[in-house]
């Protein structure tokens, strides 16, 4: 992974690139942003200009090719194991970078998911911070900065990513992926400038799913509320998705609002669904949408929580039906 390969993020770049051209690195980064839009690529990026033999990231080079294959010795990274980072990972990683570096001018380690550290794990990373060895360069990733002690934050030089522009990404998504304009709008719009989630396991979700879920909820009637059920069981089963379901659904009532509002139809986001948004929207009124959209948050909040997921999303669809 090269700089020049990876899309958008000019500004981070640009000053990645010429804190290496003059030799003025921070010990550590944060890279801080929402999941998915690039932040472990341009820190593989960042690590590879640093550890070429050619100084630029080259590709070619035996250094450069080591990093692509994940076998570089002096590059080391750090994820959760299951849902946390524990202390001895970090004990591990400390004692690697009390070696000298083997090959490259400096160890780079990459912490992905650096909020999940726990609490012992983040106070034996803070004394690396603390104490920064020149020959070290550390890059901690996260999507949660706020979780992550403030005495580790204010040790990292910080720097935000934000959300691709969605233009960006649907353009990205026709040329990579070989779909049309309408799934690019719809793929682009649903995974709100996130890559992972638009080239992921979602894509299949956005845009077949979608139409099942949405028709089943949009033919509802009140002598047949079975469908309904057989919807909720089905969604409640794959607890991964839900948030991502909840996203679909709160797109549609969205578009029927905006829509409501006079909003142009290439706003939306199912803009392969107008003629159903068309028909739905008469039989709706803004202050029904509004309790819809609600309803869709408040089950956010719960799934959290933990609830009981079928029964969240039961009496959620029959809400949205209704
Ligand atoms: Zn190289």
């Amino acid at each position: 992974m090269t700089f020049s390969r990876i899309l958008g993020h000019d500004r981070q770049k640009d000053i990645l690139r010429r804190a290496i051209d003059s030799g003025r690195l921070a010990h550590a980064y944060l890279f801080e942003g929402p999941e998915g839009v690039g932040k472990r690529l341009m820190a593989l990026a960042l690590a590879r200009a640093v550890i070429c033999k050619n100084n630029a990231g080259c590709g070619v080079c035996p250094a450069c090719r080591k990093v692509d294959h994940n076998n570089h010795p002096d590059l080391h990274l750090l994820e959760p194991d299951g849902t946390t980072i524990k202390i001895e990972q970090v004990r591990n990683i400390q004692k690697e970078l009390s070696f000298r570096p083997l090959e490259a001018p400096m160890k780079i380690c990459l912490i992905d998911g650096a909020d999940r550290m726990n609490q012992a794990a983040a106070n034996s990373l803070l004394k690396t911070l603390e104490e920064p060895r020149g020959d070290a360069l550390l890059i901690l990733l996260s999507a949660r900065p706020e979780s992550l002690l403030g005495t580790i934050r204010s040790r990292c030089q910080r720097l935000p990513f934000t959300r691709l522009p969605q233009d960006t990404l649907k353009g990205v998504l026709i040329e990579q992926l070989g779909v049309d304009e309408i799934q690019g709008h719809i793929l682009a719009a649903l995974s709100e400038g996130s890559f992972k989630k638009a080239l992921g396991k979602d894509r299949d979700l956005y845009l077949k799913q979608r139409l099942e879920i949405l028709k089943t909820l949009t033919a509802f009637s009140p002598r047949s509320v079975l469908p309904i059920f057989d919807l909720a069981q089905g969604l409640a089963e794959d607890k991964d998705r839900l948030p991502d379901i909840l996203d679909i659904l709160q797109a549609f009532y969205r578009d029927l609002l905006l829509y409501r509002h006079g909003r142009p139809e290439c706003d939306l986001v199912n803009i392969d669904l107008l003629e159903k948004i068309r028909r739905v929207a008469l039989k709706e009124n803004t202050a029904a949408l509004l309790r819809k959209l609600e309803a869709i948050a408040a089950s956010r909040r719960q799934l959290d929580r933990n609830v009981n997921r079928q029964l969240a999303m039961e009496v959620l669809l029959l809400h949205l039906a209704a």
